[in-house]
């Protein structure tokens, strides 16, 4: 495919009030962060309002997703002290609102679950005052492991189909499209915000999104991220197209008008950027 050009609108800013003060935190005390390990463009930003990302279950994915840098292969068995690891440093950095995920542990007998559930409970031990949104995986498709982390009552609870059902077998490497629909399902069945984000440019239709919007209201899946997919090296999927600015605005008024209580749709958006406003 031939090689896109990057736009200028998609030019990185740091800064913000309360950046240097964080940035300083998270190195001298060796905090792990998505915002910092993934040099999201967001940081200044996010950190700034009081907010990141954590990601748990180590740094390994039993996953192989083809827009995604996270390292894959076999998993180190469970670190027991990343739940207080994580509340810990949600405490340290003063955050109002944390955002954790975690790599796909297909590996484990319980896909991680448990884990997840531990670092839930120790997260609001510590930092009663901070609101706490889990993007989970998809458990394969195993809805009493959904239950458990629903039962462990976080604020919200995200799951990103990441493309339209086209592109789902290219570019997610295990996810079903329909599974993962049904995980948002479950998770506002349980009465919880179900959360759910996809990246644009990489080749999808306009009316493939608007399917998937659709898709996502017949669930009860009501807040919606929608951010432009960079390519993370040469060996990851190429670009298909930058998507302009007036396009994620177009778009955000579409899933609105279709019944969404809350979108962020931008070329920069992630699924955790600005997460604290959906609540
Ligand atoms: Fe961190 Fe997410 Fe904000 Fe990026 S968008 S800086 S990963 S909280
Ligand atoms: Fe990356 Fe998640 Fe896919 Fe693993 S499952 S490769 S962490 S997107």
């Amino acid at each position: 495919m031939e090689h896109v050009r990057k736009p200028e609108w998609l030019k990185i800013k740091l800064g913000g009030d309360h950046f240097s003060e964080t940035l300083n935190i998270v190195e001298s005390h060796g905090l792990h962060t998505i915002c910092s390990s993934g040099r999201c463009p967001n940081m200044g930003e996010c950190w700034g309002r009081g907010t990141a990302t954590f990601m748990i279950g180590g740094d390994i994915c039993t996953r192989s997703c083809k827009f995604c840098n996270t390292k894959t292969g076999r998993p180190l068995p469970l670190n027991r002290n990343e739940s207080s690891n994580v509340a810990k440093s949600i405490q340290l950095m003063g955050l109002k609102h944390a955002v954790i995920t975690s790599v796909d542990r297909d590996d484990l007998p319980d896909q991680g679950a448990q884990h997840w559930v531990d670092t839930i409970n120790k997260v609001k031990e510590v930092n009663p005052n901070t609101t706490i949104e889990v993007l989970i995986p998809d458990f394969q498709g195993k809805m009493h492991l959904v239950d458990m982390v629903c039962d462990a009552a976080p604020n919200v609870i995200s799951h990103n189909m990441e493309t339209v059902r086209s592109l789902t077998p290219k570019v997610r490497s295990a996810a079903k499209y329909d599974v993962s629909l049904s995980v948002l399902g479950r998770i506002a069945e349980n009465g919880l915000r179900a959360k759910s984000g996809i990246m644009v440019g990489l080749g999808e239709t306009t009316d493939e999104i608007l399917q998937l919007m659709d898709d996502l209201l017949s669930v009860n899946c009501s807040v919606l991220t929608i951010g432009q997919y960079l390519q993370p090296t040469r060996k990851h999927l190429p670009v298909a197209a930058y998507i302009h600015p007036d396009e994620f605005r177009r778009l955000k008024e579409i899933a609105m008008g279709k019944g969404f209580s809350y979108v962020e749709s931008g070329p920069l958006v992630r699924s955790s950027y600005h997460a604290e406003n959906c609540l």
